[in-house]
């Protein structure tokens, strides 16, 4: 599971990076949050679901791998 950020929708309030820090990271650059891992087993899944839920402008996206490679 690939996860996508829309730099251009995110708030950087940072609920993403409280309930994943291992996915994502606010960078001190462009005010939006970055995607720092990918979501490599079932644990790092429900947390990438779980930022997918709490972000208030919905601008994460969960892509499964298998979509980006056909
Ligand atoms: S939860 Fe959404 S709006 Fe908030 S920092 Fe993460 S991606 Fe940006």
């Amino acid at each position: 599971m690939r996860v996508v950020v829309d730099t251009s929708l995110c708030e950087a309030h940072g609920e993403c990076v409280a309930v994943a820090p291992e996915l994502f990271d606010l960078g001190d650059d462009d005010g939006a949050v970055h995607v720092v891992g990918e979501a490599s087993d079932e644990a790092l899944r429900e947390k990438a679901r779980g930022a997918e839920r709490v972000c208030p402008v919905g601008a994460i996206r969960l892509v499964m791998q298998d979509v980006l490679q056909s």
